[in-house]
């Protein structure tokens, strides 16, 4: 461990001033953050909170609704990742749905539906495009090949994301954030320098111990001074500008829509759908689907641990009756998902 990590740690394992939550909003850090034992080194006053940062968790019930209309009563065949398949809908989810027929094919990317339609003209091809700003380029990409291919067999059921309106929305639920690495690396730092202005403080940080616990560092000096603030902590891979050549693919495609966040309700401007030049690839005005809240399990606490106000293990149904195997909500289905990564990480 060199000088300055260890630095780090000391400023991270000696902390003793108020108690701070800060809310790590990757669902990969939030996984990282149990493998590397970092929870257990932190002092009682520092509060981990894991928010709303893995994409699965965050589609609400609706939409998996919507899914299964499509696939049992549009026969369509679904393109989806793999996660999403074992999501709980109202009634189902869509692997129970494939034991009542429908056709489900799990992709590894969004273009790999795009692929998949063109090999399967007799087949009408949905293609579920749900993530946030580092998928959503890939599902444009799908979709702005499929009009160039005129291909009428394609569509996709856009439930993608962006970050920034979220952390407005989560603002009172932490003092700070770690932002998501892979994420900046497609938006840039300026959205950080945004929230700053409106009060937001947060550090994006890669994935690493040593990058983690120097992030945590830093947020912990920063906020003994009681200002705002932002510090890129993933340089080596985060690029002040981001990706403008990504951000262009997804503005030529798609434009922002409020959208529903399990747990959280609808955020205005946080969502993307297709733009009217492709809407002939719009799933929703293809087949006429109509907008469903969905009914969660009542149960289901996932609300509450994506608003940072519980933890898993406070759900009653923790372990016993939700379990990776036997998931009740979307938080214990996803490897990013924080029920599913407490349960694999508690001791
Ligand atoms: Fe929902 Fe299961 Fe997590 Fe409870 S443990 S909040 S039921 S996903």
């Amino acid at each position: 461990m060199n000088e300055q990590v260890l630095k780090a740690k000391q400023i991270v394992e000696n902390y003793d001033g108020r108690p701070l939550r800060i809310m790590e909003v990757c669902g990969t850090h939030t996984h990282e953050i149990f493998r590397l034992g970092i929870r257990q080194m932190l002092p009682e006053n520092i509060h981990l909170i894991s928010g709303p940062g893995c994409p699965v968790c965050v589609t609400p019930v609706g939409y998996i609704d919507q899914a299964i209309d499509l696939a049992l009563n549009h026969h369509c065949t679904i393109c989806t990742f793999g996660d999403l398949i074992r999501v709980p809908g109202s009634d189902m989810s869509l692997q129970q749905a494939r034991a009542k027929g429908a056709k489900i094919v799990m992709i590894y990317s969004p273009t790999d539906a795009f692929t998949y339609a063109q090999s399967h003209l007799d087949e009408e091809v949905v293609l579920l495009a749900v993530g946030f700003e580092t998928t959503t380029p890939a599902s444009c990409m799908a979709i702005r090949d499929a009009k160039k291919n005129n291909l009428t067999n394609f569509s996709a059921l856009v439930a993608n994301k962006t970050m920034d309106n979220a952390y407005l929305a989560l603002k009172d639920s932490a003092d700070a954030f770690l932002y998501p690495g892979h994420v900046s690396t497609i938006t840039g730092c300026q959205i950080y320098r945004d929230l700053c202005e409106e009060g937001i403080s947060g550090v994006v940080t890669g994935f690493t111990g040593p990058e983690i616990l120097t992030a945590l560092a830093v947020i912990i000096k920063k906020l003994e001074k009681g200002q705002p603030f932002f510090m890129n902590c993933y340089p080596r891979v985060v690029r002040d500008e981001g990706s403008p050549s990504a951000r262009k693919i997804i503005a030529s495609v798609m434009e922002p829509c409020d959208s529903i966040w399990r747990g959280i309700g609808n955020i205005p401007g946080s969502g993307l759908q297709i733009k009217a030049a492709y809407q002939d690839f719009d799933a929703r005005k293809k087949y006429g689907l109509e907008n469903t809240q969905g009914h969660p399990n009542p149960a289901c606490r996932c609300g509450d641990i994506l608003r940072g106000d519980c933890m898993p293990n406070a759900c009653p149904l923790f372990g016993k009756v939700c379990t990776p195997e036997h998931p009740v909500g979307a938080c214990m289905v996803s490897n990013e998902g924080s029920c599913s990564a407490f349960y694999k990480y508690m001791e």
